[in-house]
């Protein structure tokens, strides 16, 4: 046997994976390893007198296959709703599908190729065209292509029964991808959540997995490497967070967190349409951010009032480069029109720091959140900042346009961006383009240095954003990847209240709006102090909008400026986080102390 020196098991490292959250909430489980559902075919040649046998198989497989999705239709009817049935209606259309049907006969009688392997060529061709469209929508529907392909060849195969089945106890399904008819007939009581290493927002998969309320994450690149059978994981759904080995504490917030998650999903349709008003009153913006385009209609979906953050560091990550100028501003027309007359934030490319991307470093940098990041880039690449900018404003016209500048640390920068977006508008002016009036510029505010010039930048700008993330890295002196210091990256730290309460009052002060824009802003406990402390502006994860409202519903802000001003006295962010979870604990139980 081997083993660790001490002759210990090594302790399992906790792990954090990244994907697109697709389905809100949390879950805790064990991972549970879908494998390849995929059926292995035989390329046998038949003889001429197997033809019609095997053109006889074919035809009954797609009955089966046929009478297999109705039974699910109809038993799940009332689960998804009629919209999302549609979706078999879909994939029996496609059962029925001629070229499919006589392509698969034809080349049984003139390739003499068994049932199975002639309906896998012509379908599997099929779903190569259809990936290739660029259509997004339409490249989804590749996956109900795929779930009749893998019906019917198991019927074919005689292997009807879906390793679904398998599974025994409460689970945490991971898979490379999960079909649409795979997805509804997850055993709730039995899987809790599931993350998929394929799969886009649009998805049906998706789709269905937030009407079943499933917890999902999809395209997680390295979940089928890391994760296996019997792991403890955390899927957070809203966040688009996948934890493996979780350390105790992370543990025992993410069963709180599941806790609270299901005790309000039910009633998050509901939520979403309530204004987002205090008891008394007072109301408060409730913004998105978003990091890819796909992610705008959850945005709508969830009444945002306007996207707050749009990070675009996606097109790089997705074509490695900045797309070209005309490619960029089609990106961001589409954004703005689906959003408009809201007001969508572009956040100026912040790459660098733990978002390095060859080719812009062509060494690594020692510390490099210390190092060539955010705006520091943009000021220095100046083609690359242009062109970006070109795009922005050629696309302001499509809706209601801001830009925002992220890691400002000096004066200088901020004059130097505008003057360069300045410079861009003359120039696009000159050569005949038709640009919105005006474009908001505002800057992010999420270092220590920006803090304390905030009013003098207040008066620069038109408005400001505070990256909490940034502010409490920078502020705290703590690696907000590292997992070694994760417990000292506190949000309710003092010293991270006061900075934002500075921010805050600049803005009024040369009035001019202040958000919220870091992952602290969805946390409900920390919404709450922010509120207090002023902040009428929040921008977060759509998903987290209903739940706020929620908050907002309970809690009258007179209480709330109170218990944030208790906090001016206080040294210990742990004194902070246990007044504001007794004031939350005494708002769920309707408390008349309170409000
Ligand atoms: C932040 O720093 O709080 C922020 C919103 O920006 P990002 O997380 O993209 O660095
Ligand atoms: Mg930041």
């Amino acid at each position: 046997m081997t083993g660790t020196p001490s002759g210990k098991a090594p302790e399992a490292v906790t792990t954090t994976l990244r994907g697109i959250a697709v389905s809100p909430g949390v879950a805790v489980g064990e991972v549970f390893v879908l494998g390849s559902r995929e059926v292995e075919v035989e390329a046998r040649s038949i003889e001429p007198s197997e033809v019609d046998d095997e053109a006889g198989l074919f035809f009954g497989a797609l009955e089966s296959t046929r009478f297999e999705i109705e039974k699910i239709r109809t038993r799940y009817r009332s689960v998804i709703g009629e919209e999302l049935v549609r979706v078999f209606d879909a994939q029996i259309l496609i059962l029925e599908d001629p070229v499919l049907r006589e392509g698969t006969v034809q080349r049984i009688r003139n390739e003499r190729q068994g049932a199975a392997a002639a309906f896998q060529a012509i379908i599997s061709e099929a779903i190569v065209n259809l990936a290739r469209v660029e259509n997004e929508y339409l490249r989804d529907r590749v996956e109900d292509l795929r779930d009749v392909r893998r019906r019917v060849l198991r019927h074919l195969s005689g292997k009807s029964k879906s390793t679904l089945s398998h599974i025994r106890k409460n689970v945490i399904l991971v898979a490379d991808d999960l079909t649409p008819s795979e997805t509804v007939q997850i055993p709730r009581s039995k899987v809790k959540g599931f993350v998929t290493r394929q799969g886009g927002p649009t998805s049906h998969t998706a789709i269905m997995a937030r009407s079943l309320q499933i917890p999902a994450v999809v395209g997680v690149d390295e979940i089928l490497e890391k994760a296996i059978h019997g792991d403890v994981v955390v899927v957070d759904g809203s966040e688009g967070h996948v934890v493996l080995h979780p350390d105790g504490d992370l543990l025992r917030r993410a069963r709180a967190a599941q806790r609270r998650s299901a005790r309000v999903s039910k009633e998050r349709k509901r939520l979403r349409e309530l204004p987002s008003v205090t008891k008394d009153g007072v109301f408060i913006e409730l913004l998105a951010n978003v990091e890819l385009p796909e992610e705008i209609p959850v945005a709508a979906e969830n009444r945002a009032a306007g996207i707050g953050l749009f990070r675009t560091e996606f097109m790089f990550f997705r074509h490695g480069k900045l797309p070209d100028e005309k490619e960029q501003a089609a990106i961001y027309r589409k954004v703005l029109r689906r959003m408009a007359p809201c007001r969508v934030v572009f956040r100026t490319l912040d790459v660098g720091g733990d978002k390095v991307l060859d080719p812009m470093s062509d060494s690594l940098e020692p510390n490099p959140m210390l190092g060539w990041r955010g705006i520091r880039i943009s000021l220095e690449l100046r083609d690359l900042f242009r062109g970006q900018v070109r795009a922005l404003l050629r696309s302001s016209p499509a809706g209601n346009l801001a830009i925002l500048l992220p890691l400002i640390t000096t004066m200088d920068e901020v004059r130097g961006a505008k003057r360069m977006i300045d410079e861009v508008r003359k120039e696009l002016l000159l050569e005949g383009h038709t640009l919105a009036d005006r474009v908001p510029v505002g800057v992010m505010i999420e270092t220590p240095a920006a803090v304390h010039l905030a009013d003098a930048i207040a008066r620069e700008v038109d408005f400001m954003s505070i990256g909490t993330n940034d502010l409490i890295q920078y502020g705290l002196a703590v690696d907000r990847d590292n997992m070694k210091v994760a417990h000292l990256f506190d949000p309710f730290h003092p010293s991270i209240l006061a900075m934002v309460r500075i921010v805050l009052e600049a803005g009024k002060l040369r009035r001019i709006p202040v958000s919220i824009c870091g992952e602290m802003a969805g946390e409900p406990l920390c919404a709450l102090l922010l509120t207090g402390l002023g902040a009428r502006s929040l921008s977060v994860h759509p998903y987290l909008i209903p739940d706020l409202k929620r908050l907002f519903s309970l809690m009258n802000m007179s209480d709330t400026a109170k218990l944030a001003r208790k906090t001016r006295g206080m040294s210990s962010g742990a004194d902070i986080r246990e007044m504001a979870e007794a004031f939350v604990h005494l708002l769920e139980s309707g408390d008349p102390a309170i409000g």
